[in-house]
This record gives C-alpha cells, structure tokens and sequence, in this order.
C-alpha cells in the first residue's frame, strides 16, 4: 500500500484537475485497487486524464488501461483510443456541430490542424431542449491530421475546463466553489458570494423549504471573497455536487427577495451556472 499511497499523494498534488484526485486519494486509502482486477479505467469531464502525468500515475496504481472520454450527456462527445498521443475522437459528428471561437473575442477560429479554442457546439437532429451554439466554457485543441489508430475524423485535446470546484483532500468536509465573474441577477443586483450565500441558506432555513434534505449535508456557508464560497459539510458527501445543479443550487437576487413582502418571489430568479457537474 505504501507505493499505492505514494501516488495517492501525487495525485492530490494535481488537485488543481478538480474531484478526481480527491476521489483517487479517498480509494487509494482505503482500497487496493491495483488487486481489484480492473483492466480498463474510463474517466470523463476533466482535463486530467489527457495529462500524461496524471494519466500514467492512475493507470499505475489501477494497473488497468486508461481510457478519456468527454463526459456529460450532450451530444458532443469524445472517446480516447488506443494511440498514445491521448487525444479524443469526436464520435458524434452526425449529432453535434462543433465550432471554436477565440476566448476574447468570440469570433470563430478556422477548425484547422492545431487549433484551439472555446468551444461551441449546436446540436442537430434534437427534438427536445437543443442547445444552440452552446458553451461550456472549455478549451479545446483540435486535430485533423490522421489518428495512428485508423479511426477517421476530429481528434480534440481538451485543454482546460471551467469547472471550479474543489474538495478538501484531508477531510472531504470542505467544498470551495468559485463564482464566475461579472454576473448580474435579472433586476440588475450584482451575483456575488454573498448573493450566493444568502441563496443557499435561505433554500437551507426558509419555512417550508423543500431544498432543505437536499443541503442538508451543509453545516455552514462562508464568503471566502467576492468570487468564492466555502461551503464547510458535516460529512464527506459527494451527491452535494449534484444536488447543487439542480433547485438547490438556484440563486436568487437577495435585493428581490428582501424586496417582496412575501420572500416567494420569482422575479430575480436565475439560475447562475456556478455549478457544473463533477459527474460531468
Ligand atoms: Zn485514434
């Protein structure tokens, strides 16, 4: 276990990818997984598993074969192969459109070898909620050049992610979440921490909540800063980041709410992307 545990350390050393270290650590810890048997490892929705480092320190300590893919539900998608250069093949082409776009400017880069970009995608042939030229905030480098694999089409890197979650590694019992910047609730209020704060205990103390079993993990909320929030937990609880994608986690604008004679209002709602799947 001591050289199991050797990697766990590295690997929380790259805790800067998000869940999957502090996922690692906790099973490295209390699990040998490299005698689980496990002979492939598919992981999603992070930057990490394209990431030489990170991607040989877990397929040493699983002795099992790392596979990345892009995650989510949406119709853009990406499943690595066995070409070592760790790159993802866009295998749905015939549902997606993807485009890139300069981050500054948003104007659109030409999908050529080497090219990066934000990226933007539109699905086709969706009948219920398409996205239109939606984004995730990710950047990707994209290629066209043939895949020593054989397989045809797009390749992608994602190169970095904009999920902004992190968890405590010691203990699992603190989530800090960054806010985007420059938001605005629908009267005009700044979003801010403690917009967000004011959000999440309301949702946690307001008679008749029914989000209260759902933070129900949470035993305090800090504004750490104008852009970031502590949430400190009773417990390790992992579905909080699912629950906070959902109603849970909608904002409101306190000025609405304190505005209102009733606090019910729905004037103000919005719901801030703050949150993004770690499932994602
Ligand atoms: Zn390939």
């Amino acid at each position: 276990m001591s050289s199991l545990n050797g990697a766990a350390a590295d690997l929380a050393d790259l805790s800067s990818q998000g869940y999957e270290p502090w996922l690692f650590q906790t099973m490295l810890n209390e699990l040998s997984v490299s005698e689980l048997g496990i002979e492939m490892v598919m992981c999603g929705g992070e930057p990490g598993a394209g990431l030489k480092d990170v991607r040989a320190r877990i397929e040493t300590a699983y002795g099992a074969k790392l596979y990345d893919n892009s995650g989510a539900v949406h119709t853009f998608h990406g499943v690595g192969c066995n070409s070592p250069e760790q790159m993802m093949h866009l295998v749905s082409e015939d549902y997606c459109v993807l485009e890139l776009l300069d981050p500054e400017t948003k104007s659109v880069v030409e999908l050529r070898d080497g090219a990066t970009g934000e990226m933007v995608f539109t699905y086709l042939d969706i009948e219920g909620t398409p996205f239109l030229r939606y984004s995730l905030g990710d950047v990707l480098q994209v290629f066209t050049s043939p895949c020593g694999c054989g397989r045809p089409g797009l390749r992608f890197k994602i190169l970095s992610g904009d999920d902004q979650i992190w968890l405590d590694n010691s203990s699992g019992k603190t989530v800090i979440i960054k806010l985007r910047p420059n938001v605005v609730f629908h009267d005009g209020e700044k979003f801010d921490a403690e917009a967000a704060k004011y959000s999440l205990e309301r949702q946690m103390t307001m008679q008749g909540s029914f989000r209260r079993p759902e933070l129900g993990s949470v035993a305090s909320i800090e504004a750490v800063d104008p852009l970031t929030i502590k949430l400190n937990l009773k417990a390790p609880f992992s579905p909080l980041i699912a629950q906070l994608t959902d109603r849970a986690g909608m904002m409101v604008s306190p000025a609405a709410i304190k505005a209102s004679r009733t606090g019910s209002v729905l004037n103000g709602l919005i719901m801030a992307s703050i949150f993004f799947t770690a499932a994602n």
